[in-house]
């Protein structure tokens, strides 16, 4: 009779401190078996001398799971972390049987004359396997390969009673149209089944043996050769090999990380910077690359206000992030290099007093063109207040005593939203490109590159395509050359760039204007929110073309915050009138717009008037579509891919919190700092 050649798929490690912490701590018998075997590596490969082959060279490795642990069984929702992670490093699942067990962990053995081995296991990996299909673990987890010992123990007799009664029951379960049969090969080819000695629970006689009678009858059930050798090798060989590069990809991925992060504008950089000062972050091991189109901070996160307030939204983020700006000012000087300071923060309602008649040209002038069309698409509310947070606000009368650069005379009503005990600042461009030369000096990557594309194939390692902005001095064209990055993970942090790259997220924008102005005399820390009415002579950009009486009661709601550096910052309404350009460099801006603002800050200050115009800007603002809610803060519906973007008005405030918590995703697996379960992105993201 010939002696087959065969790979072993089921066979135990049971090196001596296991053996001694079995039987010093109550296991003499586990399930009910006779002893604990001695085990070596030595007497292993001598029953198996290929090992050498199949542990070396095709690096065989896996996961063995117990088909229950205390009463848990695979499939239980609180193994579902396990199988996402399992799942996502294309993992070999060996599901071995055990002592079944009730929910609540009590063994449940009603007839105990054998070791539980002889037939209890054979239920329980049928357990176990119809609860793995019956919970949608095994729809969920398509890059797993599932090895079921015993022939897959009592499971093949009661597919049919299972797949019967799964729909009666609403369970997601297998195939309805399964035919009954007792038997495996009636679910399982040929290329499904793997030979499994169970060694040296199964000790080496009994192996031989059952060897030597499974070599006999096998030419009987598979005459064809080559059936027989898929059988005892070809399966295992074709298994084991095309698991080994995944798990070496996998392998990289928690022991080398190659994180791409696109987009540098406060949400990135910040990502960046934690990343590069999260506890397991080891620049020998670990590279980050922050991959920006354009500049840092050239989006927003360069010309937003810098408002920061613990009354912002979502609560869920806003805690975490207010109080991690503190520290980071705290750590890094960000009162001198940032700006970091607390200021008092109203809601204001002014009248605008009369304006001299405007010059025609803007008193600093944009090389950009202008629009003054006043459709709905003209205005569009960036209000930061919600209509609750508005609620809670407590109403005053007055201005502060010690904001005195507004004029009295203009001020209807005042009421405070916040002091500086709740209520921060700071300057957005000098924060962001601060955090990411902070990333930088601990080993993350700048590169100036525009991503066309990610390559985000079921595998483990992903590829990121750019293109350099600035191509190579060394290049002998000057369009750009098609770069490539390897990464484990990639965070999408591209603002209201982020559904180009990403097409289910759901980010819309709205284009909006800002200015700053160096007022005539320093200004008291002081961020409003204004409602003010125009003046009947006024002739605004957006009510040019309105009636005489709505012209009369325009009311228009811009931001006017002041800065330490003797500096006011104003925004204004935003607009649809432009689409989002292809990047930052494109973003047109509109000087009416900016003259506006100019003039209404002028029409309520004598600072602002006398003042002199330093920047006149616009920028696009990263929305959710369609929904309420967001930032999208975590994975995406592809593993290794994550997304943190949508941060409305409230970006600069949570952008700290949002870098912090990717970095634990991206390092822990999830984010521990603060619960943002309301901000998973797959609760938006479209299919
Ligand atoms: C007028 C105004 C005032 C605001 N005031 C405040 C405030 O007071 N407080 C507050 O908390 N928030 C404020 N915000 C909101 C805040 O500015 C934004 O939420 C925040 O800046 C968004 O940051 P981000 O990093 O997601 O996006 P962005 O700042 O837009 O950054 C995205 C980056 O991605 C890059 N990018 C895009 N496509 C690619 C690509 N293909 N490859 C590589 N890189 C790419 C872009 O060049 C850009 O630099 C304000 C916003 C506006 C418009």
């Amino acid at each position: 009779m010939p002696r087959y050649e065969k790979i072993d798929l089921h066979s135990h490690y049971c090196p001596d401190f296991y053996r001694e912490a079995l039987i010093n701590n109550g296991h003499k018998n586990p399930d009910g078996m006779p002893g604990v075997p001695r085990w070596s590596e030595e007497a292993h490969l001598e029953m198996m001398n290929k090992i050498n082959y199949a542990y070396d060279t095709l690096n065989a490795d896996g996961v063995a799971l117990k088909a229950n642990h205390h009463g848990i069984y695979m499939g239980d929702k609180h193994l579902d972390p396990v199988f996402e992670e399992l799942n996502r490093r294309h993992a070999i699942v060996f599901i071995h049987p055990t002592t079944p067990c009730l929910q609540d962990g009590t063994p449940a053995v009603p007839v105990n004359l054998f070791p539980r081995s002889t037939y209890e296991f054979f239920f329980d990996t049928c357990r176990a396997v119809i609860n793995l299909f019956a919970t949608g673990t095994v729809s969920r987890s398509p890059n797993i390969k599932f090895i079921i010992p015993h022939m897959g123990g009592a499971f093949p007799p009661l597919i049919t009673r299972f797949s019967s009664v799964a729909p009666l029951l609403g369970l997601p379960g297998i195939d309805p149209q399964l035919t009954p049969a007792f038997c495996l090969l009636e679910y399982v080819t040929v290329d499904r089944i793997v030979y499994g000695s169970d060694f040296p629970w199964t000790p080496l006689n009994p192996v031989v043996s059952l060897s030597d009678e499974h070599d006999k009858y096998l030419p009987v059930v598979f005459m064809d050769e080559e059936d027989r050798e898929k059988l005892n090798t070809k399966n295992a060989l074709k298994l084991l090999a095309s698991a080994g590069p995944a798990l070496r990809s996998a392998r990289m991925s928690s022991e080398k990380k190659s994180i791409v992060i696109i987009g540098g504008g406060i949400i990135g950089s910040t990502t960046a910077y934690f990343l590069t000062r999260h506890p397991k972050y080891d620049p020998s091991k670990h590279s980050i690359y922050l991959l920006e189109a354009t500049g840092i901070a050239s989006g927003a996160s360069g010309k937003a206000g810098g408002l920061l307030a613990l009354w912002a939204y979502p609560q869920s983020l806003v805690p975490l992030s207010f109080r991690l700006h503190k520290e980071l000012a705290a750590e890094h000087g960000g009162v001198e290099r940032w700006g970091y300071r607390g200021v008092g923060c109203g809601r204001v309602e002014l009248s605008g007093r009369k304006l001299e008649a405007k010059e025609a040209d803007s008193k600093t002038s944009p090389s950009t063109t202008s629009s003054r069309e006043n459709t709905s698409d003209a205005h569009v509310s960036l209000q930061k207040r919600s209509v609750e947070s508005h609620a809670r606000l407590k109403k005053t009368t007055g201005l502060p005593h010690d904001l005195d650069w507004i004029a009295e005379e203009c001020v209807e009503s005042y009421d405070n939203m916040g002091d500086p005990s709740d209520t921060a600042q700071v300057h957005p461009y000098q924060f962001t490109t601060s955090m990411a030369s902070l990333a930088s000096e601990f080993g993350a990557n700048t590169i100036l590159g525009k991503v066309t594309r990610i390559e985000d194939e079921d595998r483990p390692i992903k590829r990121v395509h750019y293109h350099l902005s600035q191509p190579e001095p060394t290049s002998s064209t000057s369009s750009p050359q098609p770069q490539v990055l390897e990464a484990t993970d990639i965070i999408i942090t591209a603002g209201p760039w982020s559904k180009h790259i990403w097409p289910s997220a759901p980010i819309s924008n709205t284009r909006a204007h800002s200015v700053t102005i160096r007022p005539s005399r320093p200004t008291s820390a002081y961020c409003l929110f204004t409602s003010l009415l125009l003046p009947k002579n006024f002739k605004s950009s957006i009510i040019i073309n309105t009636t005489k009486k709505s012209r009369a009661t325009h009311v228009v709601t811009p931001e006017i915050y002041s800065r330490p550096n003797n500096e006011v910052y104003a925004c204004g309404e935003g607009d649809h009138l432009v689409p989002l350009p292809a990047s930052t460099a494109d973003v047109v801006v509109d000087p009416t717009r900016c003259e506006d603002l100019i003039d209404y800050c002028s029409s309520i200050s004598d600072e602002l008037r006398d003042g002199q115009v330093l920047v006149q800007q616009a920028c696009y603002l990263p929305l959710l579509s369609g929904a309420e809610g967001g930032p999208l803060v975590g994975r995406t519906e592809s593993p290794g891919v994550w997304i943190a973007a949508g941060h409305t008005c409230w970006g600069i405030q949570n952008g700290p919190g949002t870098g912090k918590l990717m970095s634990e995703f991206i390092f822990d697996g999830d984010a521990a700092s603060a619960d943002i379960k309301d901000l998973d992105p797959r609760r938006w993201l479209k299919h």
